[in-house]
């Protein structure tokens, strides 16, 4: 059984206590393996050894970086399927979603070392005619990343790539349900040889050791994805100290089925953003807004196509969904479906836990729909984070917009028209940081600026070129001959 060490400094280490916890299977409830419970003081030597490194390592070139991480990334390559397997049986999604996930972080390390390449600053014209005036960009310094569990492979690779191409040095804090996944990252890192203290990882607990990264005043900048909760916490903590943070946070994702939609795509694409990875993606579909008017035919197609839905252990052969990610998800997921029964949604698909057979053994569940949601509703409002799907009804384009903007988050939206004033007004008038005409909510190009609008995000974005706002600083620069 694989017991996974922090990294520190360049080497594997236990933590001060030694004190360790066993990561389970959802499929089955057998242990994966087993990782640190690391402390405060761990969190400590990480910073102390980032701090040290941190000089060194902005004074190489963005091209010098770039070569390291394409490093990481043939090693991340050459090991896809095995991390994938590991992911899998970490937090539950299926064999093909892993792999795609290890392999969208692949081609993230290539992107973000190609970017060691790119401009950093611009020229800008000086009032004074004997001057020249310009901007560069320079790292923070030691940047805390604090990832979920439910992309252990991307959003870590995400924030660390463009932290490390921009000259800062990282200490990482996965998730603990999947720090066996993230020790493998790690992995590759270590052995693309990168200098001691460059990137660290503690694993723990998030209120002890997240804390610290939050409260350490060597931490310069902190890059989060996760709950809302623990974000705006996180936010607080670090505005509190005057560092730089970013949050990326939860989504009430809407997609929007208008009367003169392709029914067949509209139900395709709500189908695979509701329930792929068991509908715990931060840009899941989880409110299905239709015309009246195709209401029925929607339903009756969406219904059909539900039964192609096969759930199981992720690593099965033909299986579509996995389990929920954890016993406490799943409880969450199924106490929202008695909320929304109790405030008067119509169950029409699911439901209900899956207890047969093998299913027993883990925390599997039917992929549930509800009719006759409205906005006023528990479920309407609040992410729920796993198989369900709710559906309202509108007869204006106006009110199908309203419904969409009336919850707290703005992470993604999409829209099914063939009407090209519809796509613009769409555009126009949701609020939420991933529009998509025509295409399911979830979907995001690493080479786009990615990030969500009102509670889903810090106004931040990751991703693509933007993530160098996030991850430099700008100084303007002055020259007088
Ligand atoms: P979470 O907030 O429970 O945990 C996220 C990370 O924060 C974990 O590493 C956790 O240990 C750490 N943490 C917990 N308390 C902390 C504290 N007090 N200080 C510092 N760190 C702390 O979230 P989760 O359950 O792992 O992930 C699911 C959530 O992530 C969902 O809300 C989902 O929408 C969101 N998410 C958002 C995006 C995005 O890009 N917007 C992407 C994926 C997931």
């Amino acid at each position: 059984m694989v017991t996974c060490l922090n990294y520190i400094n360049g080497e594997w280490k236990e933590s001060v206590t030694g004190e360790v916890k066993e990561i389970i299977n959802p499929a089955n409830q057998q242990v994966v393996g087993k990782v640190q419970l690391s402390t405060a003081e761990d969190v400590d030597a990480a910073v102390q050894a980032a701090f040290e490194a941190k000089n060194s390592w902005k004074k190489l070139s963005g091209a010098e970086r770039g070569q390291l991480l394409y490093k990481v990334a043939d090693i991340l390559e050459s090991r896809i399927e095995e991390i994938a397997q590991v992911m899998t049986k970490e937090m539950g999604k299926t064999l093909p979603e892993a792999k795609g996930e290890t392999a969208r972080g692949v081609a993230i390390l290539r992107y973000y070392a190609g970017e060691g390449m790119r401009k950093t600053g611009e020229v800008i014209p000086s009032t004074d005619s004997a001057a020249l005036m310009y901007t560069t960009r320079v790292p923070l310094g030691v940047v805390g990343v604090i990832t979920p569990w439910n992309f252990p492979v991307a959003i870590p690779i995400w924030k660390m790539a463009p932290a490390l191409i921009y000259g800062n040095t990282v200490v990482i804090k996965p998730a603990t349900e999947t720090a066996v996944t993230g020790t493998k990252v790690l992995e590759c890192f270590h052995e693309a040889g990168f200098p001691k203290g460059v990137v660290n990882m503690v694993i723990g607990s998030g209120s002890t050791i997240g804390q610290r990264i939050v409260d350490h005043p060597n931490i310069a900048g902190i890059t989060f994805t996760g709950s809302d909760t623990t974000g705006k916490r996180i936010g607080q903590g670090a505005l509190a100290r005057g560092a730089k943070y970013q949050l990326e946070m939860g989504g009430k994702n809407p997609t929007i089925v208008a009367a003169d939609a392709d029914l067949d795509k509209a139900v395709e694409g709500t189908i695979s953003a509701a329930f792929k990875s068991t509908g715990q993606k931060c840009t899941a579909t989880s409110r299905v807004i239709v015309h009246n008017s195709v209401k029925e035919a929607f339903v009756d197609r969406l219904l059909t196509a539900m039964e192609g839905i096969t759930v199981g252990d992720g690593l099965g052969e033909g299986i579509w969904m996995g389990p929920c990610a954890s016993e406490g998800q799943m409880n969450t997921v199924l106490s929202y479906i008695e909320k929304g029964k109790a405030e008067g949604a119509k169950l029409i698909y699911g439901g209900n836990r899956l207890t047969d057979g093998d299913y027993g053994k883990g925390f599997f569940m039917e992929p549930t729909i509800f009719d006759e949601v409205t906005n006023d509703m528990t479920i309407a409002q609040e992410e729920i984070f796993g198989p369900v799907l709710g559906i309202i009804t509108f007869d204006e384009l106006s009110e199908a917009f309203q419904l969409a903007n009336d919850v707290e988050y703005g992470l993604s939206a999409s829209i099914y028209t063939e009407n090209i004033g519809a796509m613009l007004q769409f555009v126009e008038e949701v609020d939420a940081g991933l529009v998509r005409i025509n295409a399911e909510t979830a979907g995001v190009e690493l080479q786009a600026p990615f990030g969500g609008m009102k509670q889903s995000s810090s106004h931040s974005r990751e991703q693509g070129q933007a993530a160098i706002e996030f991850f430099t600083s700008i100084k303007t620069v002055f020259v007088k001959g």
